[in-house]
């Protein structure tokens, strides 16, 4: 790591296997962008227990796995610093002191924990689950990240996080970083059905642990354009799932696709053998890296266990700073 990179902080709530939607929407970026930042990677299995509080027993598997997506994505945790959110106590600490001063009536109207309360059925709110943009603030204040790469619905989350650092750094004494959003240009991608985005709990999306055959047979059965009976009727690309993913894993040919599809001269059939190849071509050398550290567990263990050190480290560095801050240091240590 070098001290002059900025730091990014990313992450995921670990409930079980990435899919492509993460993959467009996050994790190639976080590939990319690995080598320019110090990139900080959280695996955040409290904030998974916000909604999943009842199913414990199931985060252990759910950490290994997605530190496998991560490391067949091709996360270098040479260079990447991926990290347990529990094992580092020192962000109860910050979140506890961050929320002393956020009004519980600007969470509450916060849009994102707003939608994902009714996605939940949450008529009451928990405690942990209103605060946890709390929780996700303490997460990139207290690495000091200078960037945090988002997708739309976490802006609120950013503004928030902010704003808090902001008051802190104003209450107290400036030494923690009000973090910069990067909003990725990629559009969500829409689920195998076409009808919502792509989601494990709609069983609608292609997984990055996908073997070819289940990657063609989902692609097969991907929606297309309804109206396209006979393979030379002329089609409509605006309204077929296919094409939507032509568009994002097979940018080069999607002009010559879109006319191929509106003059009926290419059936469908070709058009998914097609994307299929597309989709495995990338899928492929993640294979082989999921195998080569699937085979190697204790390995995965190692890299957890530096980066948590690592990262706890770092953290203990600013919550110093923090409670000097806060004059909160009554045996001068
Ligand atoms: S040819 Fe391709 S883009 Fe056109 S409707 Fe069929 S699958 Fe969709």
């Amino acid at each position: 790591m070098s001290d002059k990179k900025k730091r990014i902080l990313t992450g995921d709530r670990p409930t079980g296997n990435l899919h492509l939607g993460h993959y467009v929407g996050s994790l190639a970026n976080r590939v990319k962008l690995q080598k320019e930042y110090d990139s900080f990677i959280i695996i955040a299995d409290v904030q998974a227990l916000t909604t999943h509080w009842e199913k414990e027993e199931n985060l252990t598997e759910n950490i290994y796995t997605i530190a496998l997506d991560y490391l067949a994505a091709g996360v270098d945790p040479e260079i990447s610093t991926i990290f347990i959110q529990s094992m580092i106590p020192e962000l109860c600490e910050l979140t506890m002191y961050f929320s002393l001063f956020t009004s519980v009536n600007v969470l509450r109207h916060n849009p994102t924990i707003k939608s994902e309360a009714s996605q939940h059925g949450f008529k009451d709110m928990t405690y942990g689950f209103l605060g946890y943009p709390v929780s996700q603030t303490a997460d990139i204040a207290i690495f000091k990240a200078h960037l945090v790469p988002v997708g739309e619905d976490q802006i609120p989350h950013l503004e928030l996080a902010r704003k808090i650092v902001r008051r802190f750094n104003d209450l107290y004494k400036p030494v923690l970083i009000e973090p910069d959003t990067l909003v990725g240009d990629v559009p969500r991608l829409v689920g195998l059905d076409g009808k919502a985005k792509m989601s494990k709990s709609l069983n609608n999306a292609i997984f990055l642990t996908d073997n070819p055959e289940i990657l063609k047979s989902k692609i097969r059965s991907a929606v297309t354009d309804p109206a396209r009976i006979r393979k030379n009727d002329p089609g409509h690309p605006e309204v077929c799932t296919i094409s939507q993913y032509q568009k994002v894993f097979n940018a080069a040919e999607i002009d010559e696709i879109h006319a191929n599809c509106r003059q009926g001269s290419i059936g469908c059939t070709d058009c998914k053998n097609n994307l299929f190849n597309r989709i495995n071509i990338l899928l492929e050398p993640m294979r082989e890296r999921r195998n080569k550290y699937a085979n190697n567990m204790p390995l995965v263990t190692e890299i957890l266990y530096e980066g948590t050190k690592k990262a706890r480290a770092v953290a203990q560095d600013t919550m110093h700073e923090v409670r000097e801050a806060m004059q909160i240091n009554y045996f001068n240590q």
